[in-house]
């Protein structure tokens, strides 16, 4: 699979740091081939993160996903979960130099998702997208 599903999280726009974060992902040789601004609703927050529900940090997952615009963006490259994984870091202690290490605020405030096999790639993907918003 050579796509994988990322999203800028509010803590990272909210810091003026979207740019920064998408000139990295485009340097690192990922092609951007779907992108919007939008605002999950807490709906849409539960459905994406459902996995998750029970979890201690649920709730603060939930409130931190709605509380502002988020970036939602397919990218493609060779490998491109894996490679996007090492790109933005482990969820504690990111390796240095990653964007979480960089622009990551807590381990919940973290900056930037991204799909953690290609299965769930393709279901995050259809999660934001229609193929007809895809280039
Ligand atoms: P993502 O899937 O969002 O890229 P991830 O795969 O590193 O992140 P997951 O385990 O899928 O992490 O958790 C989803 C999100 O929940 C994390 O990105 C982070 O925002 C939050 N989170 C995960 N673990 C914790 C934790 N122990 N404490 C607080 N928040 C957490």
């Amino acid at each position: 699979n050579n796509r994988t599903l990322t999203m800028i999280k509010p803590d990272a726009i909210e810091q003026g740091n979207t740019g920064a974060i998408i000139q990295k992902i485009t340097n690192s040789g990922f092609k951007i081939i779907a992108l919007k601004l939008t605002k999950l609703t807490t709906e849409q927050a539960a459905e994406f993160y459902g996995i998750h529900k029970g979890k201690k940090f649920y709730d603060e997952l939930i409130d931190f996903m709605i509380s502002g615009p988020i970036i939602a963006a397919i990218l493609e490259k060779k490998n491109a979960v894996d490679d996007f994984r090492a790109l933005i870091g482990a969820t504690v202690d990111p390796a240095e130099g990653t964007i979480r290490n960089l622009f990551a605020s807590s381990v919940t405030q973290n900056a930037v998702h991204g799909s953690d096999s290609d299965e769930n790639a393709n279901i995050e993907c259809a999660f934001h997208f229609n193929e007809n918003e895809i280039i």
